[in-house]
């Protein structure tokens, strides 16, 4: 086989990934045929499966922004980062404070190929390729000690990313583990499938199918995750309601009510 050489190296075109797909369904353009199908297949069940993925970039904008603003936080652990598109985490929280610091942590090869082009001359921001459910193995790796202080608060960051675990991959255990490594005063900022209904359900199986992941949790049991945690205003809710910059329908459409997020803080 001839190597392509615009083909980043670790990378898999015979099957989808979660990142490519999710570009694919941002309309970005990091992403191949394999990746499309399944963001077909998606926008079959979903006509509006795009305007969803938009509305968790927004939140993870507004969340960054928050944490960086009122919450005073200058460190970010963005787990399950993705691949680079509008206003990443660097960028939001670094437009606060220049100083803040960013490591951004991504099973996904093409994550790191696509974020040293970023991150070339931001000497506060980094990518570490890891596998996010050894919580070990990315708390004590090199490229997160040099940036992140953990005697210093830390926003953790999983947003969009829990529901790519199965429930006997331990996501509550997981969440623990992050949580348990970084000091009082420190948030977790979360985001997650939610199963909303019937339509919901029909879009976690075609995940399932062609995916492999995406479990629509419920809200108790997204709620759960948080446990032990203090929840900032307004809580766990849809994520158009969470601290809107403009005003939301009392009534919200499917596509609204499919994921929910928050952020909570450590006592
Ligand atoms: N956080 C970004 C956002 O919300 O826009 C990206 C979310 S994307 C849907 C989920 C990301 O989690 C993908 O980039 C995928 O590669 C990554 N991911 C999935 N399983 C992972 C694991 N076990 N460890 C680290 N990253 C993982």
């Amino acid at each position: 086989m001839v190597a392509n050489p615009e083909v980043p190296e670790g990378i898999d075109l015979g099957r989808p990934s979660i990142a490519r797909a999710y570009d694919a369904v941002l309309g970005g353009k990091d992403n191949y045929d394999v990746d499309q199908e399944v963001a077909d297949r998606l926008r079959e069940t979903m006509p509006q499966i795009g305007e969803l993925a938009w509305y968790n970039r927004a939140i993870l904008g507004r969340g960054v922004r928050y944490l960086t603003g009122e919450a005073g936080i200058r460190q970010f652990l963005d787990l399950g980062a993705g691949l680079p598109t509008m206003e990443n985490t660097h960028q939001v929280a670094q437009r606060v404070d220049p100083q803040a610091r960013v490591v951004y942590v991504d099973i996904d090869p093409i994550v790191l190929a696509h974020g040293r082009a970023l991150l070339a001359t931001n000497g506060l921001t980094d990518v570490e390729t890891a596998d996010l459910r050894d919580s070990a193995a990315v708390l004590g790796a090199p490229r997160v000690r040099k940036l992140i202080d953990f005697t210093e608060p830390v926003a953790v960051m999983l947003v969009g990313m829990l529901h790519h675990l199965h429930d006997d991959e331990d996501p509550k255990g997981i969440v623990d583990a992050y949580m348990s490594a970084v000091p009082s005063g420190s948030y977790l900022f979360l985001t997650h499938f939610c199963d909303s209904g019937p339509e919901a359900r029909e879009l976690e199986k075609t995940f399932l199918t062609f995916l492999g992941t995406g479990r629509f949790r419920t809200h108790d049991e997204v709620a759960a995750l948080f446990a032990g945690l203090e929840m900032v205003d307004p809580g766990l809710v849809y994520l158009p309601q969470w601290r809107p910059d403009r005003i939301v329908r009392d009534k919200l459409t499917i596509a609204e009510r499919l994921m929910i997020g928050a952020i909570a803080r450590k006592p």
